[in-house]
């Protein structure tokens, strides 16, 4: 049989690659024996075979101990259109660096998979890799479809649809309206891990200039939520498909992020505790930051987003008068002013907060003085404690302000979603599994926390987790009208969450 195989290799093998050295065709005559005696195993975690299909040929064989010809077969049909996912795998077998150098060059421009700013592989799973076609086509369906808030109804029927196809039968509908909590069983009894994608666009035009563009006037997916959810379909494809894991995985698919705090209507409602969810992980994509680079902390991640009112009341009258009146505009301006201490005076130097006034209103000409006067604004901070201080401060200083200019204040204060918080566990273990899934370098363990909000930290408050930032390069920003998710990314995003469940579910023995 190995006769066999040199001489089909050997024949093949020029096609592929003009030139290729003889002792490399060796190489891979030796691999590809090996795989005949045990496929899945040989290639399933080969370093460096980023996603190309090479070893999901062997993957998917369910016949071990055989089949060594017809892998050779798919392995070389694979090849002519993925030829570095060989020469990855080749790489890391001995003598197999020449042999795997010359297929990369021929194969690089074909590569599907992102290309690393450090030039590092991302040994994302195979098998999701192989499918970044079918999970484009996915993605922009949705980013044409664009639904807002609650109203997620078509999105969430698409993601049922995908999700019976996969084979899962355990499918909650109606979760906030229109969220979605599918449940896929492992192997083996064990714990409940969820993976948490949101679905829903901003109110704002899509100006990508995409072939896959909104088809909604003043609807866009300018937050990349539409890939969000596909990496999540992806990983419940996998997972449903492999279920190499003992416990149970709940794929949340949530509405309602930008603004209306679907994460915390679906957390009130219940899901960590009808689907008995011991920890929760979520993504997002990140532009700026390097393509499949993942990067989160330990602590705070993100800020919260509060919103503020101080109404102040006096008594008004005429311009040229003012000693008859209570003016309450001296007290806004000193309000304003005054309300800066929080940050320089009451605030540690080492803790980020911001206090915002970002409006001021009052009168209607110049001969009056106004009976009222208010200021609006905002607060963001990454600390509980903190944004407790922030709060009681603002309310004591507006009413000590306006009482000082014989006025009265009324503070509405008005809080958003709280800081994103990661645990410290979760999220060094999140780190650990994505530097398996993207490489050590393309990992950043202890990125710094960004201003906006996001309202994972609702089930982040209610349960263990971590939520993860992935690159997606140099695009317009999130909230810009241009922006578009890189469907490049899908991939890496899918299998950080399917390996995330692998990784924190083993099977007893370590195998399927
Ligand atoms: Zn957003
Ligand atoms: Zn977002």
């Amino acid at each position: 049989m190995e006769d066999r195989l040199e001489e089909q290799v050997a024949q093949l093998a020029p096609e592929l690659v003009p030139g290729l050295a003889l002792d490399g065709v060796g190489d891979l005559v030796g691999l590809l024996d090996g795989i005949g005696g045990d496929g899945r195993e040989v290639l399933r975690d080969v370093p460096g075979a980023a996603g190309l299909g090479v070893a999901q040929t062997a993957h998917d064989l369910e016949q071990a101990g055989h089949a060594a010809l017809g892998v050779v077969d798919q392995i070389v049909a694979h090849a002519a259109v993925s030829l570095r996912g060989l020469a990855l795998v080749l790489r890391h077998r001995p003598g197999g660096v020449q042999c795997g150098r010359a297929l990369a060059e021929r194969g690089a421009s074909r590569f599907h998979a992102p290309e690393p700013a450090t030039g590092e592989p991302m040994p994302v799973i195979n098998s999701i890799a192989a499918e970044a076609e079918t999970l484009t086509a996915w993605r922009r369906h949705l980013h044409a479809h664009p639904e807002l808030l609650f109203d997620c109804v078509k999105t969430a029927a698409f993601v049922v649809e995908k999700l019976k196809s996969f084979g899962i039968t355990e499918i909650h509908e109606g979760i906030a309206h229109t969220g979605v909590v599918a449940v896929i069983e492992g192997r083996a009894p064990g714990r409940t891990i969820g993976l948490r994608a949101d679905m829903d666009a901003l109110p704002m035009e899509d100006l990508s200039g995409a072939a896959h563009a909104s088809t909604v006037p003043g609807m866009a997916h300018a937050c990349g939520h539409d890939g969000h959810t596909v990496m999540l379909l992806a990983a419940a494809k996998y997972l449903a498909g492999t279920r190499n894991f003992a416990g149970r995985a709940a794929l949340i698919f949530q509405p309602a992020e930008e603004g209306g705090g679907g994460g915390k209507v679906m957390v009130d409602e219940g899901i960590m505790e009808r689907f008995d969810i011991a920890e929760v992980y979520g993504l997002h994509n990140t532009p700026g930051r390097p393509v499949g680079q993942v990067a989160t902390a330990p602590g705070p991640l993100m800020a919260s987003a509060d919103e503020f009112r101080i109404e102040i009341a006096g008594r008004g009258g005429h311009g040229a008068q003012p000693q008859t009146t209570l003016d309450p505009i001296p007290a806004a301006a000193a309000t304003a002013q005054a309300l800066q201490t929080i940050v320089s005076r009451n605030a540690d130097p080492l803790d980020r907060l911001v206090v915002s006034v970002t409006q001021i209103h009052a009168g209607t000409a110049d001969n009056i003085i106004p009976e009222t006067a208010w200021l609006g604004g905002t607060v963001r901070s990454f600390r509980p404690a903190v944004r407790d201080m922030a709060q009681a401060r603002l309310t004591a200083i507006a009413e000590a302000q306006a009482a000082v200019y014989g006025c009265s204040a009324k503070v509405i204060y008005e809080r958003g979603y709280p800081p994103l918080v990661n645990h410290a566990e979760q999220a060094r273990f999140a780190a650990e599994v994505a530097r398996e899934v993207v490489g050590e370098r393309n990992v950043e363990g202890d990125c710094e926390p960004i201003t906006p909000a996001e309202d994972f930290a609702y089930m982040l408050e209610a349960r263990p987790g971590a939520y993860m930032f992935v690159g997606q390069g140099d695009t317009p920003m999130c909230h810009h009208p241009a922006y578009d998710f890189n469907d490049a990314i899908a991939p890496v995003g899918a299998s950080l969450l399917a390996r995330l469940v692998e990784r924190s579910l083993p099977l007893p023995g370590g195998g399927a």
